[in-house]
């Protein structure tokens, strides 16, 4: 597992989109000789209609992660997170959320925009790819310029829509999009946030982490200097995926320390 011995970005069965139990995330993850992990779980209020259901019953979320945070005591670090999805209209939404619960750790995310989730090849229909994928950095932009940053962590997976559209990143690099890019990269330097670097994209085949190493350069270029890595695991045999990989490439890119958070506090650890 190199240097990275710690998942920052996972889902269990408290995901509409996720069968695994934590228990079993937990158990790979030490048969994995991780140091820790944070279930990121999704929180997507206003999602577009679909078969799943994008809420976290807290409840029973809290009920349950410290119970396991004390079974596993010594043995692994449990964080308990969420991964939000803003949405313009959502930032004070988000922001008492964040306050009402304790997480270690929160993770902004741009899933949805006009009502629709590019994960549907219907977001693509009728406009260009290079509009698409535009609009989506532009309402990223803007909606985090709205969003209390004392109500996340880190932004995830910047550009995620390239999983999604017609050609996928054949056409898409930072250059081409730099203009949409860097405001946000600088927004996040700005307020202290991370960018997180996930690993998910491999698992996708783009060959390239989301988002791709283009932005992660630039954020470095830029002075940028907090990343959290995570996997996006939603089954436990993509828990750590690629994380070799990914701490060769932060450090190649000049990144010293990648962050992990306890009590919304984050920790720089080694690569
Ligand atoms: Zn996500
Ligand atoms: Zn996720």
């Amino acid at each position: 597992m190199g240097n990275i011995k710690y998942d920052s970005h996972l889902h269990s069965d408290f995901s509409g989109d996720c069968d695994t139990s934590a228990a079993q995330m937990i158990e790979r993850a030490l048969s994995l000789g991780l140091d820790g992990l944070c279930f990121t779980e999704h929180e997507d209020p206003d999602a577009p209609p679909s078969e799943c259901d994008f809420s976290i019953d807290f409840e029973r979320y809290f009920a349950l992660l410290p119970k396991l945070q004390e079974q596993y005591r010594g043995r692994l670090q449990i964080g308990i997170g969420m991964e939000y999805g803003i949405q313009p209209h959502l930032p004070a939404a988000f922001a008492k959320l964040s306050r009402e619960y304790p997480f270690d750790y929160i993770i902004a995310s741009l899933h949805n925009l006009n009502n629709m989730d590019p994960y549907y090849p219907s977001y693509f229909e009728g406009r260009s790819e290079r509009d698409c994928y535009e609009e989506f950095f532009r309402v990223q932009y803007e909606t985090l310029r709205q969003c209390d940053p004392t109500s996340f962590d880190t932004l995830g997976h910047m550009d995620y829509i390239v999983r999604y559209g017609p050609n996928r990143n054949k056409y898409y690099s930072y250059e081409s999009y730099s203009d949409f890019i860097d405001p946000i990269l600088c927004l996040l330097i700005e307020n202290g946030k991370c960018l997180e670097l996930n690993t998910g994209g491999l698992k996708y085949d783009l060959g390239e982490p989301n988002p791709c190493t283009g932005i992660l350069r630039r954020y470095r270029e830029l002075g940028g200097e907090l990343v959290t890595v995570g996997s996006d695991a939603h089954e436990p045999e993509y828990l750590g995926y690629c994380f070799d990989y990914a701490a060769e490439l932060l450090q190649e890119l000049g990144f010293r320390y990648y962050t992990v958070f306890e009590q919304r506090i984050g920790q720089q650890v080694r690569l």
